[in-house]
């Protein structure tokens, strides 16, 4: 049961001004806490958010900070963008200040209310926002964290839910101290993000804690394939659930070795295990037939009946710009994998289409990473019909892939978009899905992704 938190009087610091961090102080102003918020950034680069802050009773230290505001405070609130190896962080924590991520703070105001938690370093969104469709066919389920509403907004709104389930990033598991998840899920653990945790092992020790904090009764999801996966989930005193392909085991989802679109779910003591149809465009690909069984694994262990996880597998729209069908026009599937800003992520999304067609029109390039596109080759082989390559990288990835597939250098996405639909034929797909990111020709990865929705769509 989780304390409850008596704010009133207390000195609160909140490090980080973004979104997050905003709905951290709003909720510790509500609770009549004496609040400073800091951020590294002047104030003329938080506007026009900071203007929302201009009528609550709080104190600012902009482009800037003081460190007597962290070694002073009661409590120091950081937002998931702060890195909590910040000297200021330090002091604090060397004066005995408790630090604490948004996401305790918010899970400090959850009372009994379940929270069902998702981490990973790829799939996280895409499963969160899954578990969220499974649980809301059968309750008032609020979906949030890293993905789209942070949890104190949530707190804020005092929206009735009966479950939260919420996306975690390392970054934010780093500042749990007793958040407590019924369902704690881990994907998968692949370097990333290393520029900010001291290695691999350091980054999956921040997100153990998640696991550590689960207490008797609360059951622990996690990837069979990935050992440091394994591992933290090995920290709870849950019960665990593994989900994998291959042969069954009894208390797991697992799914066929060809991926074949059907779901197993078994559980302990039960006889024979549930069956689940998998046939949903929006949730293509081996990859997210994993993020299927995490999802199923979270609802299922909450009790969320068959029927609803199955119309829920069924219903679940996807997510924009991860292997998006944005168009079926003649034939051909048009696909926007904006997303997808590296090597890894392009191979995920094209072994997402079956091998020995060549049906594949292929966008890709950018801003690249300095990462070989040449991993990519092997999936070329009877599945990509053309290579259209855009953007800055566009020559090393045709002095990589090369010869791989019939390629032609387009420079733009409009040239790219134009080309492919007069290689495309029935049965043909044409799949954007970059390697790169996209900072050459574009703001971010979704703006990328709606260009060439609007490109697509304006396509006779
Ligand atoms: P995240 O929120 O962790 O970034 P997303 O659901 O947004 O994850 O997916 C981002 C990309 O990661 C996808 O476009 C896909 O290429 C890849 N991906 C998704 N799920 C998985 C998975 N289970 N294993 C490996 N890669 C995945």
């Amino acid at each position: 049961m989780p304390t409850a938190l008596n704010l009133r009087g207390k000195k609160v610091t909140v490090v980080g001004l973004a979104r997050s961090g905003m709905a951290a102080a709003r909720l510790c102003v509500r609770e009549g806490a004496s609040v400073t918020v800091t951020d590294s950034r002047p104030a003329a680069a938080l506007e026009p958010s900071l203007a929302a802050l201009e009528v609550l009773p709080l104190r600012r230290m902009l482009g800037g900070h003081d460190e007597r505001d962290f070694t002073a405070a009661d409590l120091v609130v950081v937002s998931p963008g702060v890195p909590m190896a910040m000297p200021q962080l330090k002091a604090a924590r060397a004066a005995g200040v408790p630090i604490w991520g948004e996401v305790e703070l918010a899970a400090r105001f959850l009372g009994t209310t379940p929270l069902v938690a998702i981490t990973g370093t790829n799939g996280k969104s895409t499963t969160t926002a899954l578990a969220g469709a499974l649980f809301s066919e059968d309750r008032r389920t609020f979906v949030g964290g890293n993905l789209g509403t942070p949890l104190c907004e949530h707190v804020l709104s005092g929206q009735p839910a009966d479950v939260v389930v919420a996306e975690l990033s390392s970054f934010q598991l780093e500042g749990i101290e007793r958040l407590r998840a019924r369902v704690a899920a881990v994907l998968n653990v692949t370097p990333d993000h290393l520029d900010r945790h001291d290695g691999i092992d350091a980054y999956a020790a921040a997100k153990s804690r998640l696991f550590e904090t689960q207490q008797p009764g609360d059951f622990a999801v996690a990837n069979l394939r990935d050992d440091r996966a394994m591992a933290m989930a090995a920290a709870s005193r849950g019960a665990l659930y593994t989900f994998g392909f291959g042969p069954p085991a009894r208390a797991a989802a697992r799914a066929p070795e060809d991926g074949a679109g059907e779901l197993w779910f078994y559980r302990y003591a039960a006889g024979s295990p549930e069956r689940y149809r998998l046939a949903n465009k929006a949730l293509r690909g081996r990859h997210n037939l994993e993020n299927a069984m995490a999802a199923l694994l979270c609802a299922r262990l909450l009790g969320v009946p068959g029927a609803a996880v199955q119309r829920g597998l069924d219903h679940f729209a996807g997510l924009p710009h991860r292997l998006e069908l944005v168009r079926e026009r003649g034939g051909v599937e048009w696909i926007n994998d904006s997303k997808s800003t590296n090597v890894d992520s392009t191979g995920v999304g094209l072994a997402a289409f079956p091998a020995g067609g060549a049906r594949v029109v292929l966008i890709l390039g950018g801003r690249g990473k300095h990462a070989p596109y040449t991993p990519l080759r092997p999936l070329f082989a009877g599945r990509v019909k053309a290579l259209l390559t855009v953007g800055e990288d566009a020559p090393a990835i045709e002095e990589e892939l090369g010869g791989a597939a019939a390629t032609e250098s387009c420079g733009t996405l409009t040239a790219a978009v134009t080309r492919a639909a007069a290689l495309a034929g029935p049965g043909d797909v044409v799949l954007l899905s970059p390697a790169c990111a996209s900072y050459d020709q574009f703001k971010s990865y979704e703006e990328r992704g709606e260009r060439f929705r609007e490109l697509v769509g304006a396509l006779p």
